[in-house]
């Protein structure tokens, strides 16, 4: 059985809804992931940020305008006025429960609560649609089986336990619907896979029910060889392999939720990016097999900070690099790039929330040096460390553009370098037009 995702935009409007349904019933059995309306889960972040500040009169304001905007959606979504009762009955049960921590304390389960009701809400009314339409279709709550652990990683082997489970269980469907982004945490709380998250819910249930293939569809022809919000011209790129996916969706291609493509890579599971509004486009397909030589995509990642550490300590030493490195364990802080030299070693890191704790910490090693607003430009290929001249080109298209850190042959398909946040859009233009040929 395939798996289907459908992003925000895809179920955004009453029209986008039916695109939808148009795409799954071609008769082949799926289970199709949803997120939540464009726009909802914003609202509900909005909504709770106000709970937080304790601002309840702008939190009811906003859940007011909401719950209006989705009764209107239901009077019109449906045909029938027996599934406009049902669909209002969804929504009068979603709205209870966000009503019910506009008073009282309000903490983080309220927040977690609140911001999974998106997909709640459009996976149940979606499901109505489809069944109202004449279409064999089952919703089944993610809640049920998607969980994560302590360490918000996902519980592969409980997933696949439960979900197989239930859909032992359930009555027989062509169509199998359930919720994006949302789970339970080890204390069986409602929990999430983090923004963007239903990519990953998507490729976690492909493993688990070990699918033929898994879709993610959006709003746009798949992987871009450069971002297309910077640069003109920009191209699909037919292939991928599932490591230069993964570094193009870790490094900035906002287009894949970066953990996506773990799941499927693990289980040798393809990967197909499919635009709902353009659906006969064959999008981007990934697989374990690389295709073609050279540079592929490039994608930056701003809100980097680059940290220089300095040491006579270092040279001619072992264990030096341990000790800063356990520093960042520590503090639970991800290393994304490193650069070494015999005195002195510069590392990035994306979540600058322990800075100053690290910071603190690792001055008993040496001099420090913090630099923020930098981002990290990732040039993603198959082989490109190896590929005779292929670094010269590349530094020779950047010639103009200041480089603070670079990565080379950490990978066979990545160089990354790091540049200032200001000399992003001239680093994404130049290795357009000089490595890309995107003009
Ligand atoms: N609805 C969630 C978000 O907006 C998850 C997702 O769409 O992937 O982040
Ligand atoms: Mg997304």
């Amino acid at each position: 059985m395939k798996v289907f995702k459908f992003g925000g935009t895809s179920v955004g409007s009453i029209a986008n809804m039916h695109v939808v349904m148009d795409i799954i019933t071609n008769g082949e059995q799926k289970l199709v992931v949803l997120s939540a309306m464009s726009g909802t889960t914003n609202n509900l972040v909005e909504i709770s940020d106000y709970l937080s500040k304790k601002n309840k009169e702008s939190a009811l304001g906003l859940i007011s305008r909401l719950e209006k905007k989705y009764y209107n959606l239901v009077y019109d979504l449906y045909s029938s006025n027996e599934a406009r009762e049902k669909g209002k009955k969804i929504l009068e049960e979603r709205f209870e429960v966000i009503k019910s921590f506009t008073s009282g304390p309000f903490s983080e389960i309220g927040e977690r609560t609140i911001v999974a009701q998106g997909e709640l809400i459009s996976t149940a009314l979606f499901t109505l649609l489809m069944q109202e339409n004449g279409h064999k279709t089952v919703l089944l709550p993610a809640l049920d089986f998607m969980k994560i652990d302590g360490d918000k990683a996902p519980d592969s082997r409980y997933i696949k336990e439960k979900l197989n489970a239930i859909l032992k269980n359930s009555p027989k469907a062509d169509y199998y619907i359930t919720q994006g982004f949302i789970c339970r945490n080890d204390n069986d709380e409602i929990d999430n896979l983090q923004r963007g998250g239903s990519d990953y819910t998507a490729t976690l249930i492909g493993a688990a029910i070990n699918s033929e293939e898994v879709e993610i569809w959006t709003d746009i022809d798949g992987f871009h060889n450069n971002d297309p919000r910077f640069v003109e011209n920009t191209r699909r790129v037919d292939r991928l392999s599932f490591g230069e996916a993964a570094e193009l969706a870790y490094f900035g291609a906002k287009i894949l939720h970066p953990q996506t493509v773990l799941p499927a890579k693990v289980n040798n599971i393809p990967v197909r990016l499919k635009n709902t509004m353009n659906p006969s486009d064959p999008g981007t397909l990934i697989t374990s097999e690389s295709s073609g030589k050279g540079i592929k995509a490039v994608a930056a990642k701003d809100g980097i900070t680059a940290i220089r550490i300095r040491s006579g300590r270092m040279l001619n030493a072992y264990g030096f690099m341990k000790s800063v490195f356990e520093i960042f364990e520590y503090f639970k802080t991800p290393i994304d790039m490193i650069a070494t030299s015999e005195v002195a070693v510069s590392v990035t890191i994306d979540n600058p929330k322990h800075l100053d704790d690290i910071v603190n910490e690792i001055k008993e090693y040496g001099k420090v040096v913090v630099d923020k607003h930098q981002t990290i430009v990732c040039i993603v290929g198959d082989v490109i460390a190896e590929e005779n001249g292929l670094a010269a080109k590349v530094f020779m298209a950047l010639e103009d553009i200041p480089i603070r850190m670079i990565s080379y042959g950490g990978s066979r398909h990545n160089i990354s370098i790091l540049v200032d946040e200001k000399d992003k859009k001239a680093t994404l233009q130049a290795l357009s037009n000089r490595l890309l040929n995107n003009n």
